[in-house]
């Protein structure tokens, strides 16, 4: 066959269309253990993942410094005795060539990957009413079907790049810290530019810092961040941990968050100001989340408790960093202490002390172009070997917002969810049958893999139910899921992050249309989730329909 020949077979098989039971879209976290349990049930199963390997977030953001901030043995998956066993956390909040260590390690134990299938995207996926099930298509024009769908693609998977002009004209090598090379990056001797200053960059300035020749870091809004004090876990103290699992798991399930930390219920202006300042001391000396999730409880729905959490850390900040008017610069002025997710440092203040780190504030002086030898900003040129975009993701829905979904007689999903998301428990989503979303909007997030585990369960059970009971059909009742949204939006709103822009409040200034807040997660307590959804579980699912 000649080569142009082989090419035309090459298509055509992968236009014919394989069928499934279930198609998994994502091999993140959430995707691994879906898959892991729908095989249980003896499902035909397929995982489309646009990446190379499993690992998702792990997988994708190996910028310098790419840790978790929960504690690492609160973060793994629980559903294993043996992988617990065989899995030894090297640190505290573990980074990510360990995290993608591990994912790996999971798909190859329980041999998921011969179910999985990679460098595969999805654009788009229709409902056909008439055979009852999703068709799939892939970047590549292959298509599949399945008569469930399980989307788990990712809060925090689709990233944004800055709407800056000339960006496509610079000519060093430029990197967004969500698409970062597989093989490591050289910053020594070079002159690197940063622009963003969220999470990931507060990870990732220290490390660079420690080797670039200069780095400049381009802010357009600070982010309150807190220590994380990692260390690493001896043998010893595994061995430990290890025995302790199940009383770590019990205690995530029963915090609001899915994490270790437990909110104190007294109120911030009713403790003395000694005792307050003492119990923050300690909570910013401890590892780990405490000084935002094991704080007092109203810091995040009163004004007058966040002024003063804010204050505290502000002046940590300023006793961190030396020149004050670069302190003043570091210290967000538009929001108080925990209303916008809160990143954890290594280092962060004390990289702006190094003689090689400039902040530059574009708020003082706008980025007008990227240039090919560096950028402009309205006051002077900089030239740069090397361009770094940490800025971020288009949050909870932008992964969903790039696949095409169509439901019965052809509605858009983004068209339904135009002024926010519509979900019976963040599960199901209203109008399109067998779609279940494993970390969707409008269901409880917090400690990720806590709430994946959840997720994951819990649809495996409505699965088991509805086989045992015939049916093929599942959706959502409108008066449960208008309840539901009701409930999100109300524990959403009561909260003060309700009043500040972010990924959380589905802002996000780089992407059309998305500059007005929506509610996109279920911020009430974990606990209360977990009640309901073992409600609906126990009574039978109820409140949905099946055929
Ligand atoms: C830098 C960083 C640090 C984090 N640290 C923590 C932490 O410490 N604790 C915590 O709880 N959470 C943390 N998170 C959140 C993190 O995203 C979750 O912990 C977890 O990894 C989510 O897993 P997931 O499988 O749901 O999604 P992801 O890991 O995002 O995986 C989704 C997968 O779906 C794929 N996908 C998306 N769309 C398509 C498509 N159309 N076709 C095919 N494939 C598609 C993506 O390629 C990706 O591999 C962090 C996030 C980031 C970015």
């Amino acid at each position: 066959m000649t080569s142009a020949a082989l090419a035309v077979a090459a298509r055509e098989d992968a236009a014919t269309e394989a069928v499934y039971d279930a198609i998994v879209i994502g091999a993140g976290i959430s995707g691994i253990y879906q898959l892991y349990r729908l095989r249980q049930l003896g499902m035909k199963v397929r995982v489309f993942e646009a990446g190379t390997g499993v690992g998702g977030t792990w997988y994708w953001c190996r910028y310098p410094g790419a840790r978790f901030d929960s504690e690492s043995w609160s973060y793994g998956y629980s559903f294993s005795e043996e992988l617990l066993k065989e899995w030894d956390w090297k640190e505290h909040f573990s980074p990510q060539p360990d995290n993608l260590e591990y994912l790996n390690l999971v798909a190859d134990k329980f041999d998921l990957r011969r179910d999985m299938q990679f460098s595969s995207r999805v654009t788009a996926a229709h409902w056909n009413d008439a055979a009852n099930e999703w068709t799939v298509t892939l970047e590549s024009g292959e298509t599949a079907s399945a008569r469930f769908l399980f989307t788990a693609i990712g809060i925090l998977s689709a990233y944004t790049l800055p709407r800056i002009t000339g960006i496509e004209r610079f000519r060093g090598p430029s990197y967004h810290t969500a698409r970062w090379p597989h093989t490591s990056v050289d910053f020594t001797g070079k002159r690197v530019g940063i622009i963003g200053t969220g999470a990931s960059a507060i990870q990732a300035i220290p490390e660079i810092a420690k080797q670039a020749r200069q780095l400049t870091v381009f802010q357009r809004r600070p982010n309150w961040a807190a220590p994380l004090h990692n260390a690493k876990i001896s043998r010893g103290e595994m061995e430990e941990i290890r025995g302790r699992y199940p009383e770590i798991y019990a205690r995530c399930a029963q915090t609001p968050g899915w994490f270790i930390h437990q909110p104190d219920p007294r109120k911030t202006l009713e403790v003395s100001p000694e005792e307050r300042e003492a119990f923050w001391e300690k909570l910013y000396a401890e590892p780990g989340f405490g000084i935002w999730m094991g704080n007092f409880s109203d810091i995040v729905v009163d004004e007058k408790a966040n002024a003063a959490i804010s204050d505290f850390i502000a002046r940590k900040i300023r006793s961190r960093v030396k020149d004050p008017k670069v302190a003043e610069k570091l210290i967000p002025k538009d929001h108080g202490f925990a209303t916008r997710r809160v990143p954890l440092e290594t280092g962060y203040f004390e990289a702006y002390n190094r003689d090689n780190v400039l902040l530059v504030d574009v708020n003082e002086t706008p980025i007008e172009e990227i240039t090919p030898s560096g950028l402009r900003t309205s006051e002077k040129e900089f030239e740069f070997d090397m361009l770094i975009y940490a800025t971020g993701f288009d949050g909870v829905t932008g992964a969903f917002d790039r696949i095409d979904f169509r439901g019965p007689g052809g509605v858009r999903l983004r068209d339904v969810w135009a002024d926010g998301p519509r979900t019976y428990l963040g599960q199901l989503v209203e109008g399109f049958p067998n779609l279940l979303m494993v970390l969707g909007p409008h269901t409880a997030r917090g400690n990720i893999p806590r709430a994946v585990e959840h997720s994951v369960e819990w649809q495996t059970g409505l699965l088991r139910f509805m086989r045992e009971h015939d049916y093929t059909r599942v959706e959502t009742r409108p008066e449960y899921v208008a309840e539901w949204t009701q409930i999100v939006i109300k524990a959403a709103q009561r909260l003060l992050s309700w009043k500040v822009d972010s990924w959380q409040t589905g802002v996000n200034r780089n992407v059309d249309g998305r500059s007005v807040r929506r509610v996109l997660g279920y911020n009430g307590n974990g606990v209360h989730y977990r009640r309901k959804t073992a409600e609906v579980a126990d009574g039978g699912y109820q409140e949905l329909v099946f055929r």
